[in-house]
């Protein structure tokens, strides 16, 4: 087997890792990589924007399977583009990944089947949307309907806040066409989880909920960010609520995509609030979080590689978890998730039997690995308990040299 992981984050490095433990793998290809990856996969230097070159590559290399990372590629349809060439992906194609790539269609879509979710509206006109905010008052969230790399949503507690939003968005247009349309919706109290399943058009396979920190600062104060930590499993989230959410929430969702002419392959992620009304949808993702995926792969008892082809041949893969707790901290350059500089010198971690290590935004400089992004490493425990895996991970943070250089929550899991 020859395996290509698309995407250069530390999604797509515990993607690689779980994947090389199957015994049948020749030879796994990542595109276009990070330096952390160097040693588990061979890096193919290739944006994961340039398809051509990816199918290209893919037929070249007699690649057996390709999985797919970042949502900008799904969105693009790097998916139809490899079946028309007869190359076995796992992920969604243009059409199914549309459940990410718009979120009014989303919302329009959970109203079709009745899948729970905040109640909303659809904008394009700015006097319109504000009509909407003064006639509802705060808090309420604004959100660009496509894809904004994680910041197109503002959640206002003020009326002032969602008609600044309204004014960058609709008027100013800051996420360009991302932002031409809007949904405004009702503002949803409770704690968040992370439910991802594999998925296979009308058959659904649930992973183990995870929880991630958002915000860059302790006590979840700051700005939003991509996600500063995660962990799994949620002491918190009742078996019931659990199931709730895989009947009502993902197999309705994978029921209602074969519907409407989508059928859904790959990767489906909720992202879901614990309301008192149960399980409520914020969004939906067509791929692996990141970074819930670092803290769930490692718990799946599963060969992940023969889960993938399982589910791709409709076999049921019997997904089977540790009886574990895994908690992953990701360690930051200072000023993200704003300007930050790049270049600095990476601090030395150990390798220890219950941590590992994750690499997103890091690169070789004259030898050295240094960093190129905002979140760069993600150091991950798995321990009996959430709290001694914390402990592990910490023990390993609190000794780094972080020379003013990086930064990282002390809070995750806690
Ligand atoms: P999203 O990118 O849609 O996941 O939104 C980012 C964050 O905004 C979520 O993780 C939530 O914390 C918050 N959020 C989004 N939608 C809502 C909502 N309807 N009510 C409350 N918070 C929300």
């Amino acid at each position: 087997m020859k395996i290509l992981v698309v995407g250069r984050g530390g999604r797509e490095h515990s993607i690689i890792k779980k994947l090389k433990e199957n015994p049948q793998l020749d030879k796994i290809y990542v595109a276009p990589g990070n330096a952390g990856m160097e040693e588990e996969a061979e890096c193919v230097p290739i944006d994961e924007m340039n398809i051509e070159e990816l199918a290209a590559f893919a037929k070249e290399a007699a690649i057996d399977l390709t999985v797919v990372g970042p949502e900008n590629p799904l969105n693009a349809g790097i998916t139809n583009r490899f079946q028309q060439e007869n190359l076995a992906v796992f992920a969604p194609t243009q059409e199914a990944a549309w459940l990410e790539g718009s979120k009014s269609f989303a919302k329009d879509f959970m109203k079709k089947y009745d899948i729970p979710t905040a109640s909303y509206g659809v904008f394009q006109d700015a006097e319109e949307a504000k009509k909407r905010i003064a006639e509802t008052g705060a808090p309420i969230v604004i959100k660009a309907d496509g894809l904004a790399a994680g910041k197109g949503v503002i959640v206002a507690m003020t009326e002032e806040e969602a008609v600044q939003a309204i004014d960058d968005m609709l008027v100013d247009k800051a996420f360009d066409q991302a932002g031409s349309t809007v949904v405004i919706e009702e503002y949803l109290e409770g704690a968040e989880f992370s439910l991802m399943a594999f998925v296979h058009e009308d058959k659904v396979y649930p992973m183990m909920a995870a929880r991630d920190h958002k915000r860059a600062f302790d006590h979840d104060e700051g700005p939003n960010t991509g996600g500063m930590g995660a962990f799994a499993p949620i002491p918190d989230l009742r078996a019931e609520d659990y199931q709730f959410a895989v009947e009502q929430i993902l197999e309705k969702t994978a029921a209602g995509m074969l519907e409407e002419g989508r059928p859904f392959t790959g990767i489906l992620y909720a992202g879901l609030m614990m309301t008192e009304k149960g399980p409520k949808v914020i969004e939906f993702n067509t791929r692996f979080g990141d970074p819930e995926t670092q803290v769930v792969l490692p718990l799946l008892k599963n060969d992940l590689l023969q889960v993938l082809q399982d589910v791709l041949a409709k076999k049921n893969p019997h997904l089977e978890w540790h009886k574990e707790a895994c908690v992953g901290v990701v360690l930051a350059s200072e000023g993200y998730p704003g300007a930050y500089n790049k270049g600095n010198e990476l601090p030395q971690f150990e390798d220890t039997e219950d941590t590992y290590i994750i690499h997103a935004g890091t690169k070789k400089a004259d030898g050295k690995l240094v960093n190129d992004g905002g979140r760069v490493l993600l150091i991950g425990g798995r321990a009996d308990t959430l709290s001694q895996a914390a402990e592990k991970v910490y023990q390993q943070l609190d000794k780094a040299e972080l020379n003013g250089n990086f930064f990282y929550r002390s809070d995750i899991a806690k």
